[in-house]
């Protein structure tokens, strides 16, 4: 059972803590009262360290397509790393999947890589920057896109500081930023059609870039509208600002990415977690015209891109044994699974009885216990009382099979089944049955 403070997992915790801050090394594996500690898996499951199996809807946050131990990723892997790891050479294996990510994706005439998905949206900035000549970025109110200094802004601010609804305070998402961060980080309200167009264009003389997640996974996966998106193809276009779409989650939503979907092609795009097929990476592509900023042969070069584990080779390996396997069918199958699992947990939620409805698109599913329409970060429902119903259903699926994101995400894997998609559905019923019971018995306060 979870939590059990005489377990391995709340020992590891305890020794994690006397060497690292807050017991590891990233925010988003902690949950109270400790955080679980991985042992192996082996396709859609992941074992604890206290011997524990669950299938495993987290996807280390999107970036697993093909869950744990994908055979034809680990063949890769191992033949790779008969060959070489890392070194100071490029190799054919990076134009391999430079070449497929090229074929795939409207926007991308050609393609660099770096190792994280941060990386890939800091070096679309400055690409940008460099490109138009200009400093100032903007993003969306509430959405994420890494943790380069001039994008931690605007995350997840709090009422108190977020200012006009139609022209929204840029505030910093964590210490330790700059004013200058702030003053060049214009923050968007989304899907707010003449505000966005407005803001854009009283800052178009100083704006470099657009960067824009058409799903935002920080925001339950709420999706830009068609006519938003639009607009801001259409406005960027016109003052020469550069249209980023950070598909660094997003971009397993389908073969062409989710520029794909809308139909709308911008200049630069990020890419990272499902392209590195379960390894460290980060990629920018775009337009060849924007893209030559990185071309050390012109000189004098106008951004350096350097980094030791650009494209190394492991990483390309398993990226392209990974992404091969995506093929249209393999999308369909998954967008399948999807569906049903958002279906199974519709009714979930009305046989419980509970409020609440369920988002997201293709292999991302999210629950937010609220009947209330949202589609933007401020109409996000929030409150203490849906925190804890996701909270309450999370601790409940740990401990009966079923690992999910905490706050109410799923992840899918081509590893599933509908049967492994069925038993999730089922689990989640109980545990929303045992939830209504505990909030209509008045334990909400
Ligand atoms: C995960 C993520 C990033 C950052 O990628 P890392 O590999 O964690 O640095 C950027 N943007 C979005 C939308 C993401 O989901």
């Amino acid at each position: 059972m979870y939590p059990d403070l005489n377990s391995r997992s709340a020992k590891l915790y305890e020794r994690g803590r006397s060497v690292m801050p807050g017991g590891n090394s990233r925010v988003g594996v902690m949950f109270e009262p400790y955080p679980l500690y991985a042992a192996s898996g082996k396709g859609c499951r992941v074992i604890d360290v206290d011997g524990a199996e669950r299938i495993d809807f987290v996807n280390n946050w999107s970036s697993l397509i093909h869950g744990h131990g994908n055979p034809a990723v680990l063949a890769a892997l191992a033949e790779q790393s008969q060959k070489l790891l890392a070194v100071g050479m490029p190799t054919e294996v990076e134009i391999e999947l430079a070449e497929l990510l090229c074929d795939r994706v409207p926007g991308i005439e050609q393609i660099r890589f770096s190792n994280s998905g941060s990386e890939g949206v800091l070096m679309a900035l400055r690409a940008a920057r460099a490109f138009t000549g200009r400093a100032k970025i903007a993003k969306v109110e509430g959405a994420y896109h890494g943790n380069a200094d001039s994008i931690e802004v605007s995350v997840a601010p709090s009422p108190k500081s977020f200012g006009s609804p139609t022209a929204p305070t840029s505030v910093a998402a964590t210490e330790g930023l700059t004013e200058s961060v702030l003053r060049d980080t214009l923050v968007l309200p989304f899907n707010d059609v003449d505000a966005t167009r407005e803001l854009i264009v009283s800052h178009s003389a100083d704006l470099a870039a657009v960067v824009i997640d058409p799903v935002v996974s920080r925001m339950g996966f709420v999706e830009a509208t068609p006519e938003y998106l639009q607009m801001i193809r259409e406005v960027t276009l016109e003052l020469g600002i550069v249209l980023i779409f950070d598909e660094v989650f997003s971009f397993r939503t389908g073969y062409h990415g989710v520029q794909g979907r809308y139909g709308i092609t911008p200049d630069l795009t990020a890419l990272g977690k499902v392209i590195g097929g379960g390894l460290p990476v980060g990629a920018t592509g775009g337009s060849a015209e924007i893209m030559s900023v990185f071309d050390q042969t012109i000189k004098p070069l106008r951004v350096e891109h350097g980094g030791t584990y650009n494209a190394n080779p492991m990483t390309m390996a398993a990226g392209l044994a990974s992404m091969v396997q995506m093929t249209p069918d393999a999308y369909a199958r998954l967008d399948a699974l999807g569906e049903r699992a958002r279906s199974g947990l519709r009714d979930a939620i009305a046989d419980a009885g509970l409020p609440g409805k369920v988002y997201g698109c293709a292999s991302m599913v999210s629950l937010i216990f609220s009947n209330e329409p949202f589609s933007n970060y401020r109409e996000l429902p929030l409150r203490r009382r849906e925190a804890e119903m996701v909270y309450m259903l999370h601790r409940y699926l740990l401990n009966h099979g079923v690992q999910i994101i905490p706050h109410g995400m799923l992840i899918l894997s081509t590893a599933m089944t509908e049967a492994d998609i069925d038993f999730m559905v089922d689990r989640a019923r109980d545990g929303m049955r045992e939830i209504a019971t505990t909030f209509n018995s008045g334990s909400s306060s």
